[in-house]
């Protein structure tokens, strides 16, 4: 069987990898290049920000992922030397009431303690990972190579009016099975999906090696966080908003972007901003993926809508689509 996966995010990746592992013959196609979606604009926090506030789902989808993310970091690793930089490395979570989090932790029985952190008092989660997008994709561009995936980048792929699918040269892509994870830009190819998946922006400031502030762990305060790289670049965001697919980044955005990173750190005003990007996640209600089977083109399925939390949950998401065929 043939299967063709259209977008090349990291849930299209692992989608991909997937199939290939299971025997079939799969491509992917990519509009741009592999990652420059939404997913190398993410942060790489592989944990709810504030999990009480989301559905169960949104949680479970992210523990079902770790394994996976374990032998992804091993196996691009071994074959590549590529680190991706996954690891453990914390969270502190510094909000006004502790409580309705502390509540949730007792009940999911995870484990947590009260802690003081470069001058902050908060929760400290320690089962909390990390990660280096753009690192995972390098990875995962070479591991879907290494595995005989095609890979087809720059091909912006169309729905025809006889409900095939084109390449950027107007061929029709023949197999037997479509998996559509286009991200946000999902709904341009199936209109009932208008309003269920759109685009939600976020921008996000790095900056310089800052290693002297040695930030072992992520930092969440006033729904902002900083997270520091392996190479010391220290993470600043993000944003969230409505905007549709506006493009803008201003130098008053970057300036408030700042401006929160040094309300939290406030040696970061000694620090130089290196980069100022944004990313178009791809809303969902309640950030719960669709996974399914398009009841029209029984050939067609999709694994869209991971909004805010896309690289934790994309092995699990992808699982859970594999079930379906
Ligand atoms: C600022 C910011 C911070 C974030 N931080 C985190 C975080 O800390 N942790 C976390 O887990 N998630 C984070 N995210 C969310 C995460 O990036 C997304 O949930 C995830 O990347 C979604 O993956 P995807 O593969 O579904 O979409 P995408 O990565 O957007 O991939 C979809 C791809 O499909 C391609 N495409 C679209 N239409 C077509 C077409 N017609 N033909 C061919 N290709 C097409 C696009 O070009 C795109 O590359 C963050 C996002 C942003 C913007």
């Amino acid at each position: 069987m043939k299967i063709n996966i259209i977008g090349g995010g990291v849930v299209g990746c692992i989608q991909a990898i997937e199939f290939k592992r299971l025997g079939f013959d799969v491509a992917i196609y990519e509009k741009n290049n592999i990652g420059s979606g939404s997913t190398n604009s993410g942060a790489g926090i592989m944990y709810p920000l504030l999990p009480h506030l989301y559905d169960a789902k949104v949680y479970d989808f992210i523990q079902d992922s770790k394994t996976y993310y374990s032998f992804l970091n091993k196996t691009i690793s071994e074959l590549f030397d590529i680190d991706i930089e996954y690891f453990k490395s914390g969270m502190l979570v510094n909000i006004e009431d502790l409580k309705p989090l502390e509540d949730w932790l007792i009940k999911k029985k995870i484990e947590y303690n009260l802690k003081d952190y470069k001058g902050l008092t908060g929760i400290f989660i320690s089962d909390v990972y990390q990660i280096n997008p753009k690192k995972l994709i390098l990875g995962l561009v070479k591991y879907m190579k290494y595995l005989g995936i095609h890979v087809y980048e720059n091909q912006h792929i169309q729905l025809n009016t006889k409900k095939q699918f084109t390449d950027d040269s107007n061929n029709v892509i023949d197999g037997d099975k479509f998996v559509l994870t286009a991200g946000a830009w999902t709904s341009s190819l199936n209109s009932h999906l208008t309003g269920k998946i759109y685009p939600i922006k976020g921008q996000l400031i790095e900056f310089e090696n800052t290693s002297q502030l040695n930030l072992e762990h992520i930092i969440y305060k006033d729904k902002f966080y900083l997270l520091q790289r392996q190479n010391g670049s220290l993470i600043a965001g993000s944003t969230l908003e409505n905007v549709g697919f506006n493009e803008d980044l201003s130098p008053d955005d970057l300036m408030m972007l700042r401006k929160k990173a040094e309300n939290i750190l406030p040696e970061l005003k000694k620090h130089k901003i290196l980069n100022h990007w944004y990313g178009f996640r791809p809303g969902s209600k309640d950030n719960i993926p669709i996974i399914m089977q398009d009841s029209d083109n029984l050939n067609t399925f999709y694994n869209v809508g991971h909004f805010r939390y896309g690289i934790s949950m994309a092995p699990a998401t992808t699982k859970k689509l594999v079930n379906l065929f």
